[in-house]
């Protein structure tokens, strides 16, 4: 873990639970793409910087979940660097209780409060091309987050961040978080066709051929969107509809799983509502889910 990888002429990435990667801008400065889960990860990240003679010119963020943002505090204060995080992202990287507060959909308890759903705050810019430096571009691929972006490098290597994720996890979890179905579905279509000499997602093995994951990806969310269609035969609640989501797929229910797992079963209940595939009624009280009415 945290050893340099070298995949382009000026590409590196550090191995880590959220790989970071690295664009060099000179022969003694280079940037990062992402931060890493906590200050530790960004200690190590330094110490490769300082083992190069680079110095940290700054952090670009794909997206503002804690375990890419999880670094930025501690680098900020050790260096002084910048950090750029893209559109509604920058908000939730600078006030990263906003985070625990979306999924929770209240003020959240301390349980979600920790540094699995929030990192600590950082003085984010928002991601424009003018703070981009010379052969790094931000590539949209929306849908695990607000805004999230990847970055492809003039030596033709793109970081993924978190638009997908390893096979293994596909099976283990099945249920891989988003915040908005659509979105999510256009990015990993585009993924299929993408081309590049090296392809560096933050949660699985760097590649040169993403199409065959990207497609795996696909699968899995339509098969977990076709689960949620067929349990809308039986009008349920939206408790009853994530109780059903973890039994099929045989998941572990804790308070992190339950506001990660929820947040994006609501977002696939949203988008089938919107797509005119489901409707709701208020029963008693409760808002009761079903599939429309033919
Ligand atoms: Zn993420």
């Amino acid at each position: 873990m945290y050893e340099l990888h070298q995949v382009g002429e000026n590409s590196f990435y550090i191995a880590s639970p959220a790989n970071m990667g690295v664009y060099r801008i000179a022969a003694d400065a280079a940037v990062l793409i992402d931060s890493g889960n906590d200050k530790d990860a960004a200690k190590k990240a330094l110490r490769r910087f300082e083992e190069q003679g680079w110095r940290l010119a700054a952090v670009f963020s794909t997206h503002s979940h804690a375990d890419h943002i999880g670094g930025n505090k501690l680098l900020q204060e050790r260096t002084g660097c910048p950090v750029y995080a893209p559109g509604i992202d920058c908000h939730f990287t600078r006030d990263p209780l906003l985070e625990p507060a979306l999924l929770f959909a209240g003020c959240p308890p301390k349980a979600l409060r920790g540094k699995f759903l929030m990192a600590q705050p950082s003085d984010a810019s928002p991601l424009t091309e003018a703070a981009l430096p010379a052969g790094l571009t931000a590539l949209p691929l929306p849908g695990h987050s607000f805004d999230m972006v990847g970055f492809r490098t003039a030596d033709d290597v793109v970081f993924l961040g978190d638009a997908l994720v390893r096979q293994e996890t596909l099976d283990k979890y099945h249920v891989s978080f988003l915040f908005d179905t659509a979105a999510y579905l256009e990015t990993l279509e585009k993924l299929t066709r993408m081309k590049a000499a090296c392809f560096v997602p933050s949660h699985a093995d760097p590649t040169d051929d993403i199409a065959p994951l990207a497609e795996a990806n696909l699968a899995k969310t339509r098969e977990v969107l076709d689960f949620v269609r067929g349990a809308l035969e039986q009008p349920r609640s939206f408790e009853d509809l994530l109780a059903a989501l973890f039994t099929h797929y045989g998941l572990t229910m804790d308070f992190n799983q339950n506001v990660l797992v929820g947040s994006t079963l609501k977002s696939h209940l949203a988008y089938l509502l919107d797509q005119g595939e489901a409707a709701v009624a208020f029963v008693d009280n409760r808002l009761i889910w079903q599939r429309a009415a033919e």
